[in-house]
């Protein structure tokens, strides 16, 4: 008594169609204990129990490997039509958190009008339109046979006007998908029954192929999810905590140590894309220094005044710096100075 199809599966297990591996074996076990048949002897239990069991069954194993699944099918299935692979690009919200999305789909079909030959054979010959009967048509060296009818004048088959002559035309249709949370990229969706239908034979399953679309805020960092926040350079040198946007829309912080001037990298875990292996993986933050675009006066007399509390501690605040000018400038200066020194005598 397997289940008719995956949607019919899940909602035996009362899941949301392509909920998660870990999910269904979850929702199994719950159900399991609420109607197997030594727990429950009420009517029907051991009969739901059967469906639960055989849902859980068609699930775990078509999770497994969608594609032997798809192949096994065409041997012992009724004939349908074929499945359609698609790519399901997701934003980073919907990926982690689900939703409905609303997939348009266009694709190529046969022109119906004239079979894909892209002229329709008339029952009677007419006057050929490109020559208007004289079969020749003028160009730039004079006139020319007219390949439109063959040069005969009249001709029994016209451009197809709904294809414009291509023999193909485009079909747009919209799927509507519930996407469930945990999206990680490639995850595969099976929408039973939504291929597009080819002939009278019913339509094959839809599979998705799930794909992260980013733009904004985050960015892709090899497998893991990145956020730049610029931060002034005063408030990391003072340091603290940084206000850092995760998806979702939630702010988390991360802490800076104190003396810090140059980009750092912290790890947010958790916030990251959804894995495969169920849960989330981290949200790497990089925080970059961002100095001062526009000083007004008081902002120049507050530097002013941290500029005269910090000099002459260039050789505690600035030890390399201190050493570069011991050498290069102040080397310099006492060789001018010997320089004037000749000069004057
Ligand atoms: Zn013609
Ligand atoms: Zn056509």
């Amino acid at each position: 008594m397997q289940p008719a199809s995956r949607a019919d599966a899940f909602a035996a297990l009362d899941l949301a169609p392509g909920a998660l591996p870990a999910e269904i074996k979850r929702a199994f076990r719950r159900l399991a204990m609420q109607w197997h048949p030594d727990r429950n002897n009420g009517h029907g239990a051991a009969e739901r129990f059967r469906q639960i069991k055989a849902a859980h069954d068609y699930l775990v194993r078509g999770d497994e490997d969608v594609e032997a699944d798809t192949a096994a099918d065409t041997n012992s299935a009724p004939a349908r039509g074929p499945d359609q692979q698609e790519t399901l690009w997701l934003d980073i919200e919907e990926a982690i958190f689900g939703g409905v999305h609303v997939l348009e789909l266009e694709r190529p079909e046969v022109c119906g009008e004239c079979a894909g030959a892209g002229r329709i054979t008339l029952a009677s010959s007419r006057m050929c339109s490109c020559c208007r009967g004289s079969g020749r048509v003028r160009s730039k060296t004079g006139l020319d046979h007219c390949d439109a009818c063959g040069g005969r004048g009249y001709s029994a088959e016209v451009r197809c006007e709904t294809c414009d002559g291509t023999g193909e035309t485009r079909s747009g249709r919209k799927v509507r998908v519930t996407v469930p949370a945990g999206m990680w990229p490639g995850r595969r969706l099976r929408l039973a029954g939504k291929a597009a239908p080819v002939g009278d034979l019913p339509p094959g399953d839809l599979l998705l192929h799930s794909q992260l679309r980013l733009h904004g805020l985050f960015a892709l960092r090899g497998d893991a999810l990145e956020v730049t926040v610029p931060v002034p350079l005063f408030d990391l040198l003072a340091g603290g905590a940084v206000s850092v946007p995760v998806p979702g829309g939630d702010i988390e912080t991360v802490s800076v140590a104190a003396g810090t001037v140059t980009e750092t990298r912290h790890t947010l875990v958790g916030h990251g894309l959804p894995l495969r292996s169920g849960g989330r993986g981290d949200l790497s933050v990089l925080l970059q220094p961002a100095l001062p675009e526009k000083l007004g006066k008081a902002d120049l007399d507050a530097l002013r005044v941290l500029q005269e509390t910090l000099a002459g501690r260039e050789s505690k605040l600035y030890p390399s710096l201190a050493e570069w000018r011991a050498r290069w400038l102040d080397a310099t200066a006492s060789k001018s100075g010997r320089k004037s020194r000749k000069k004057s005598r």
